[in-house]
């Protein structure tokens, strides 16, 4: 089938990506993106690019654009440690034990790069309203009364894809319960120890919540940090004074942790109320698809969203092309992307649903479990060595 004609929905990491590995395969696609510039407050703050991530971009990038994101990205050659409240180690890697290629990311400077070659096939300010099957053909609707028409369309529009609510409407994504409170903390000479200016790292206390913290090394360089707990032992966040609250629920913690946080811009702390997929079981594949968030949304507690609506893009990008060329037909293709996708994606899910729920835990008793755990692996070489390679991933 030659000349098939594809049109994503959403210009964000995974649609851009997707965008570039077909035009480079000379499938025809056109990207239908809302917003001229991402300007919410996420866009402030790094990304981790797993391996596989790295992967989806290397291949489906055009060269030029893969020198530029790798000239973008700080090294994300950190170790990782699970740490006490007290900063008493339970379980640490060093880099060397962490295989595989990881980058750290500004979503900004990621977003050019994807963006960058795309002008004649990113169609901005179009914000998708609800498409239509005709025959061999979809025809999207625009908020603006304009329409397109293509043979496959792709929703890659988010957590609150539309498109996704039109062909999957039992699809949900629920509310965990959890809230997120994340800040920056600038590294202009501040005292914080090693552990932290080097690693990455989840406290786990005895008591409540658990701290994230995460370096960026690239222009700027500041520690990245997210607070987690159930969102029913806290106040009303509205007008809360989230560092102050922060602060609060870590009282008697180790000092160079509540430095952290007592020595952040109030205006990068942002509270997240963090939400993810309800399972999914597979459906009948049609001309219309989905990727990244608009189908797996996940926690962020895992770090790999973003690399898994990558890997979606490359999938995708390799099927549509055996497509093009011949060499399958395009709903035994779709239906092949869709239950591998599926199958990862939701393997993300569950893990990014597990390290959220085990973060925000309630239960003394499960703390205790897990911080024997993390001590038992930290001592029994093989469950080490299992480990690190999970992280690898
Ligand atoms: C705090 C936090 C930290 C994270 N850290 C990481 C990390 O380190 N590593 C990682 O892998 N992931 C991370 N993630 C997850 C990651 O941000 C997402 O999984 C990723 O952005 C999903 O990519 P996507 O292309 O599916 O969707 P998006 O990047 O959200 O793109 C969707 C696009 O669709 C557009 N759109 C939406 N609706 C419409 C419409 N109706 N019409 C037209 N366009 C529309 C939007 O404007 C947007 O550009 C994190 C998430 C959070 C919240």
């Amino acid at each position: 089938m030659g000349n098939l004609r594809i049109m994503i929905i959403g210009g964000g990491i995974g649609g851009l990506c997707l965008a570039h590995g077909l035009r480079r395969a000379g499938v025809t696609v056109t990207v239908h993106e809302r917003t001229e510039a991402r300007t919410d407050w996420l866009q402030g703050y790094r990304i981790h690019i797993n391996p596989h991530g790295g992967r989806a971009l290397r291949d489906c990038l055009p060269p030029g654009n893969w020198t530029a994101f790798l000239g973008t990205v700080s090294p994300d050659d950190a170790g990782f440690g699970f740490t006490t409240e007290h900063l008493d180690d339970l379980l640490r890697f060093d880099a060397a034990e962490i295989t595989g290629e990881h980058h750290g990311v500004s979503r900004i400077k990621l977003r050019e790069v994807l963006l960058s070659g795309l002008d004649p096939v990113v169609r901005h300010g179009r914000e998708f309203v609800r498409y239509e099957n005709r025959g061999a053909e979809v025809v999207a609707h625009f908020a603006d009364g304009s329409t397109d028409t293509a043979d496959v369309l792709i929703g890659a529009d988010g957590a609150n894809s539309r498109v996704r609510a039109q062909l999957l409407p039992h699809a949900r994504r629920a509310d965990t319960g959890i809230v997120a409170i994340a800040g920056k903390h600038r590294l202009d000479g501040a005292a914080l120890p090693r552990v932290l200016t080097d690693d990455v790292n989840l406290v786990v206390p005895a008591r409540r919540g658990s701290l994230f913290t995460a370096i960026w090394r690239g222009e700027d360089p500041y520690i990245l940090w997210g607070y987690s707990e159930q969102a029913a032992a806290l106040p009303p966040l509205d007008d809360a004074d989230l560092r102050a609250l922060v602060l609060e629920r870590t009282t008697g913690w180790a000092p160079p942790l509540r430095d952290l946080v007592a020595g952040s811009d109030p205006s990068s702390v942002n509270a997240l109320r963090i939400r993810s997929a309800t399972p999914v079981k597979p459906w009948p594949t049609s001309r219309v698809t989905l990727l990244g968030d608009a189908i797996h949304n996940m926690t962020p507690m895992a770090g790999v969203g973003a690399n898994t609506a990558l890997r979606d893009a490359d999938l995708l990008r390799r099927k549509l092309t055996e497509v093009t060329a011949g060499r399958a037909d395009l709903l035994p293709a779709l239906h092949d992307y869709e239950q591998e996708m599926i199958n990862y994606g939701f393997a993300a899910v569950r893990l990014s649903l597990r390290n959220a729920r085990q973060g925000a835990s309630t239960s003394r008793l499960a703390r205790t479990a897990f911080r024997t755990t993390l001590r038992t692996i930290s001592a029994v070489p093989p469950f080490r060595r299992r480990m690190a390679a999970q992280f690898g991933q």
